[in-house]
């Protein structure tokens, strides 16, 4: 959502869920990728919940499509590269997990590519953190810093 807005990402699931049926998969397996890639974004509710103990869902929207957040340090498990690994590794147990690794992969992509295409200086101040291990450590440095 800080990238691309929800309903974006829902039309962007909605036409790949009608192109996976288009190529000959089941309609488990495209829902798994369209759900996959919308669900996702619930890690920036979770985030948000937790830090402001609010469960405003649409003030929560609101200040992630606006850009409010850029100040915070928002971590997003979801959106993280160990989270996409584990979904590949899951991938292993059958078609629909596949289908769940390739929809956490379209959405990263899309996100990913807007940052490079327009957003990459508004998107930096969000000081995203792709990778789990990254902001551990980047926070343990922070601790450090304020002992
Ligand atoms: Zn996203």
């Amino acid at each position: 959502m800080i990238f691309l807005k929800f309903f974006e990402h829902v039309a962007l699931g909605i036409i790949g869920f009608a192109a996976i049926l288009l190529l000959g998969f089941s309609r488990t397996e495209a829902a798994v990728f369209a759900l996959a890639s919308i669900a996702i974004d619930i890690d920036h509710l979770a985030w948000y919940f937790w830090k402001f103990k609010s469960m405003d869902f649409l003030k929560a929207k609101r200040q992630f499509e606006n850009h409010e957040l850029r100040d915070f340090s928002v971590f997003k498990l979801f959106h993280t590269i160990e989270f996409w690994l584990f979904t590949l590794v899951l991938s292993i147990l059958g078609t629909a997990w596949f289908f769940l690794f390739l929809g956490i992969s379209f959405h990263l992509l899309l996100d990913f590519t807007q940052v490079q295409l327009y957003g990459r200086k508004k998107c930096a101040k969000a000081k995203r953190s792709w990778s789990i291990i990254g902001y551990l450590i980047k926070s343990k440095n922070k601790w450090k810093s304020t002992e």
